[in-house]
C-alpha cells in the first residue's frame, strides 16, 4: 500500500481552481504512475487502439495488485477515460494538441462532471446548460455538478449539459472546461467513507464561456461521447479491482495456512478452504470477461451488455471477497488498524459509481430485448 502524502496543494500541476482548503491526496503515487508512462499508452503509436486499451487494462490491475490505493487508482481510472480517451476519440486537432500532452504526462489532471443533485442515474434530466452565441462563436456553460471525482485536483473537465441554439434545445453535449476559467467554482467534499483517497467535489459553473471547438463530438452527441468512455472507465477501473482481488485471494490463501484453531490449519475446514475457492471463481469470471471484451474490441464488435454485465459481476464479487477475506481473519478482520475493513469500505462505491449495478441490468435487459417500456 502506498503511503498517502498529507495534501497537494492549490499550486500542484492539475489543482483546481478554488485555492480552497488542500484536498489530501496521494500526489507521489499519482507521480509514481504518471511517471511510469501508465497514461501514455493512450497515444502509444507503436499499438494499435484496440492494444492499447488492452495494455492500459493490463498496467492498471498490476497496479491494483501492486496494493496502490483503490482511491488513487479510481482517479487515475477516471483521468484516463474522462479527458484523454474523449478527447483523443472526439476532440478537434486544437483541442488535442493544446491538452493531450499534458495530460499524459500527468501534469493536467482530468475529471467529468456528469451528475447533478436532481440527476443521477437518469442522465438526461440535467439541468446544466449551454447556450450558443451565434454571433461570438462562444459557448456560455451554467450549472451545478456533484460527485466529480478529481473534481478538487482537476485542470480539465468534461462538462455534459444541455445544448440551446437559437433558443432551441439541441440535446445534451460534452464540453472541456478549464478549471481555471472565470466563473468555475470547485468545492471539494468532505473525504468519503469509501475511497477516501479519491478526490471528489462539487462544480459549480456560473457564465463560463469557452470556444465552440472546446466541445467534443457533434453538438447534441454528448450521451455518445460518455457511453464510449463510460465503457472505458469501467475496463480500466474494474481491471484495477481485479488485480486487487488476485492479491486478496493469495493473503487469504496464506492466512489459512498459517492460522490454527482445534489443532487443525484454517485451510483444513473445507468451509473456509471452498470461500477462499468461491473468491477464484469469481476472479476468473470477472478476468474471462474482461479479456472477452478486450477481444471483441480488437474484433470492432459491440461490447454494450458485456461491459454491464462485467461491471456487474467485478463489482459485486470485489465486495463478497472482500467481506470474506475480512471475516477469515476473525477479531483481526476489524480491529481498528486493519486494512480488511477499508477494502470493504472501498468494496461498497463499485456497484454505484460508473453507472449503478441496477442500470447496468435495465441496459442489458434492453438489449436483450425485453420489453423494458410497457
Ligand atoms: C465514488 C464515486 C465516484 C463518482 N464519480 C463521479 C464522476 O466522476 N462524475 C460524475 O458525474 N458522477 C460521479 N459519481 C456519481 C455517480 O455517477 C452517481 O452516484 C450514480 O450515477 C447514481 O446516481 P445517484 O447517486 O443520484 O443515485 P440515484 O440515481 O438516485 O439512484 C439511487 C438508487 O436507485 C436506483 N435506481 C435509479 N433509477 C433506477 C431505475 N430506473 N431502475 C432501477 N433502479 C434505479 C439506483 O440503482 C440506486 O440504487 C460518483 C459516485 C461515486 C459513489
Amino acid at each position: 500500500m502506498s503511503s498517502l502524502t498529507t495534501s497537494i496543494p492549490a499550486t500542484e500541476p492539475g489543482a483546481g481552481s478554488s485555492g480552497s482548503a488542500p484536498y489530501p491526496f496521494d500526489y507521489e503515487g499519482w507521480k509514481r504512475i504518471s511517471d511510469s508512462g501508465a497514461f501514455r499508452i493512450l497515444a502509444d503509436s507503436a499499438l494499435s487502439s484496440s492494444h492499447r486499451i488492452r495494455d492500459t487494462a493490463a498496467r492498471m490491475r498490476e497496479l491494483g495488485y501492486a496494493g496502490e490505493d483503490p482511491g488513487l487508482l479510481f482517479a487515475v481510472a477516471t483521468h484516463l477515460a474522462s479527458t484523454i480517451t474523449s478527447i483523443l476519440r472526439f476532440g478537434s486537432p486544437e483541442l488535442k494538441s493544446a491538452l493531450v500532452p499534458d495530460l499524459l504526462s500527468g501534469h493536467f489532471v482530468g475529471a467529468h462532471a456528469i451528475t447533478e443533485t436532481g440527476a443521477g442515474s437518469d442522465v438526461s434530466s440535467m439541468q446544466a446548460t449551454a447556450t450558443v452565441d451565434e454571433a461570438s462563436g462562444k459557448v456560455r456553460v451554467n450549472g451545478r455538478k456533484v460527485f466529480i471525482t478529481n473534481a478538487p485536483i482537476a485542470s480539465h473537465v468534461v462538462v455534459y449539459a444541455r445544448t440551446y441554439r437559437g433558443g432551441n434545445d439541441e440535446g445534451i453535449s460534452a464540453y472541456v472546461i478549464d478549471t481555471t476559467c472565470p466563473g468555475v467554482a470547485v468545492t471539494a467534499n468532505h473525504i468519503t467513507a469509501s475511497l477516501p483517497h479519491s478526490p471528489i467535489g462539487e462544480l459549480e459553473l456560473s457564465d463560463v464561456t469557452i470556444p465552440q471547438s472546446w466541445r467534443l463530438g457533434a453538438e447534441g452527441a454528448g450521451l455518445q461521447v460518455l457511453d464510449f468512455v463510460m465503457k472505458r472507465e469501467i475496463i480500466y477501473a474494474f481491471s484495477a479491482d481485479l488485480g486487487r482481488a488476485q492479491k486478496r485471494i493469495e493473503d487469504s490463501v496464506a492466512f489459512a495456512n498459517s492460522r490454527r484453531q482445534f489443532n487443525s490449519l484454517l485451510a483444513e475446514f473445507q468451509s473456509v478452504s471452498f470461500a477462499i475457492a468461491d473468491m477464484y471463481v469469481r476472479h476468473f469470471a470477472g478476468t474471462a470477461m474482461i479479456n472477452e471484451i478486450l477481444s471483441k474490441i480488437e474484433n470492432n464488435q459491440d461490447i454494450t451488455k458485456e461491459v454491464a454485465a462485467a461491471k456487474i459481476l467485478i463489482s459485486d464479487a470485489n465486495l463478497q471477497t472482500a467481506i470474506e477475506a475480512t471475516h477469515l481473519r476473525g477479531a483481526k478482520g476489524v480491529q481498528a488498524d486493519s486494512t480488511s475493513v477499508q477494502d470493504v469500505l472501498d468494496a461498497l462505491a463499485g456497484p454505484i459509481y460508473s453507472g449503478t449495478n441496477r442500470i447496468q441490468k435495465t441496459r442489458i435487459a434492453a438489449m436483450l430485448g425485453l420489453l423494458t417500456d410497457g
